[in-house]
């Protein structure tokens, strides 16, 4: 599949969790640091043809020129279902292809980043990946388990 032809994002700092969880699902999404002004998010997004997500209804509605979609901050059923209805957002693209902390597209780990995987996951494991940006390695376990089954709960409420 073509990345080009999937949306990306750029969220609001208070969305920051739809963000990560959009990441975990695959998609290339920005999250707002909290450093900008609306006015400049807004340019941003319009700039490099991102949805904008934010949960302030002010800025859903101030004139513009990018694309916006607001998200109620805490109501995961409502913005899950949005997102894919909206935005046709698949809760099960590709998950963990992307860092949660940056965004960066994941790659499998080479030997030598392998060498520094605790011994029983380097022996039974599968292999692991790695972000460039962060110089951090991730590998398969309980916790990538607990997250697509999270992200399977998503694909589900959109379905439902
Ligand atoms: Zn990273």
């Amino acid at each position: 599949m073509s990345e080009k032809t999937q949306p990306t994002f750029l969220c609001d700092a208070m969305l920051g969790h739809v963000g990560r969880r959009l990441r975990s699902a695959g998609y290339d999404t920005l999250i707002d640091g909290g450093k900008l002004s609306d006015d400049e998010l807004l340019k941003q997004a319009c700039n490099e043809s991102r949805l904008f997500l934010t949960c302030d209804e002010e800025v859903h509605q101030m004139p513009r020129g990018a694309d916006v979609l607001y998200l109620p901050e805490n109501d995961e059923e409502s913005w899950a279902v949005k997102l894919a209805r909206n935005a046709h957002v698949d809760w099960m693209l590709a998950p963990f292809t992307r860092c949660l902390d940056c965004n960066t597209q994941l790659a499998p780990a080479s030997e030598d980043q392998r060498a520094l995987m605790p011994e029983n996951i380097k022996k039974y494991g599968p292999p692991g990946i790695y972000c460039r940006t962060c110089d951090k390695l991730y590998w398969e376990g309980s916790h990538t388990d607990r997250m697509r089954a999270r992200l399977q709960k998503l694909k589900d409420l959109a379905n439902a």
